[in-house]
């Protein structure tokens, strides 16, 4: 059975669902009938290997990841792929060209610039509130790939497509949505996603390579960070984040069991569009400073009070909805305000209860 829980609105490490948490439960210090736990065992046995392919298999699965790429199970983070990137995809022409619509595809590109040249593709800003057209874009000539993040998790900036790169390998950043919409995977050269989001706890980074990418690595890439050698060996080169790989298999088969990729994707609208309604209805009172058109279905940034945010009025916020059980609501440090963080396990009567108090709060400190 379920301990009652608080409601996780937190950006990350982020709410799991709680089947998954129980199943977890059951079998943490037995694992099926080995006697042992998924800690304990080796990452060569025949046990463990099925754990990892079978991960693979239902990921590829729900994203219908076609033969020719191949699914990598890494660590280092969303920080660590920053510096994998370039180091094994820039030295065919030591240019790449970056998105910059956030403050994780900024930082990306600042740590690519170690290793060669980042060309920007759009005006340096740090007020990220939406997408400029791709028709003033500056893309180099020569670029060896083109990198951008899919979901800003701090800015709260989603991209409601996916740019056309004209032949050019396509890398991307989808740590914060990856699994909450449909799309076509061979448009892509690499996508990368820490699982600590929406797939699976902290300590596990899902990449997926289009298999004649590899074998370009710099001669410096550490071997942790190679994708050819951990593509090689499957993943299990060295020891692997065993534990981590064996939830986010789990996540995978809850969201198969759920529906799919389609479904999730259908709740992330209904319950993104139940906080943007509130929103949006509330004369500025919550003010959302990004573009209608590019807001983020998973995490949403806001403000009380007006534009620059009214800090009192944020805080009585935050203790009222902790009060009710709402936890981690606070914006990240360089936005301040509020964020909700909508992922595939934040339920929509999780959401319900957000909207509800939302507009109760409005009602009652509205000038
Ligand atoms: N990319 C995105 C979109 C993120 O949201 C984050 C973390 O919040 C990162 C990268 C960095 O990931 P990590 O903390 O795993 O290095």
């Amino acid at each position: 059975t379920c301990l009652e829980s608080a409601i996780n609105f937190g950006a990350g490490p982020a709410k799991l669902p709680e089947e998954v948490l129980v199943e977890v439960q059951k079998e943490v210090v037995h694992y099926g009938t080995t006697k042992i736990s998924v800690m304990e065992m080796s990452h060569r046995s025949a046990d463990y290997a099925k754990i990892n392919d079978t991960a693979q298999q239902t990921v590829r699965e729900l994203l219908n990841i076609p033969d020719n790429y191949k699914i990598l199970f890494m660590q280092g983070g969303g920080t660590g792929m920053f510096a994998a990137v370039p180091l094994n995809l820039m030295s065919e022409t030591g240019v790449a060209d970056y998105i910059v619509t956030g403050s994780w595809s900024a930082k990306a590109a600042k740590e690519a610039a170690k290793y060669g040249k980042v060309n920007m593709v759009l005006p340096k800003t740090d007020k990220y509130v939406d997408i400029p057209d791709p028709s003033t874009w500056n893309l180099s000539p020569n670029a060896s790939y083109i990198y951008y993040c899919a979901n800003e998790t701090v800015h709260g900036i989603e991209f409601p497509y996916i740019p056309d790169t004209q032949g050019i390998p396509l890398v991307t950043d989808m740590s914060s949505n990856i699994l909450s919409r449909s799309f076509d995977v061979s448009k892509f050269g690499v996508i990368f996603a820490g699982a600590q989001k929406n797939i699976g706890p902290a300590g596990v980074t899902l990449v997926i390579i289009r298999e004649d990418l590899l074998g370009k690595a710099a001669i410096a890439c550490p071997t942790v960070l190679d994708f050819t050698i951990m593509a090689k060996d499957n993943s299990l080169h060295n020891t692997p984040p065993t534990f981590a790989i064996y939830v986010m298999g789990l996540v995978f088969q809850w969201i198969k069991k759920e529906g799919g990729v389609k479904e999730m994707e259908r709740r992330a609208i209904e319950k993104s569009n139940l906080i943007y309604e509130i929103i949006n209805s509330s004369n500025n009172f919550y003010y959302c400073p990004v573009k209608n058109d590019v807001r983020s279905r998973m995490n949403v940034p806001f403000r009380i009070g007006d534009s620059n945010g009214d800090e009192e009025l944020e805080k009585k916020f935050l203790v009222g909805a902790q009060k009710l059980g709402m936890l981690q609501l606070k914006g990240h440090r360089l936005v301040g305000g509020i964020r909700a963080s909508l992922y595939n396990a934040v339920t929509l009567d999780n959401a319900r209860v957000l909207a509800k108090y939302m507009k109760e709060f409005y009602e009652n400190n509205k000038k």
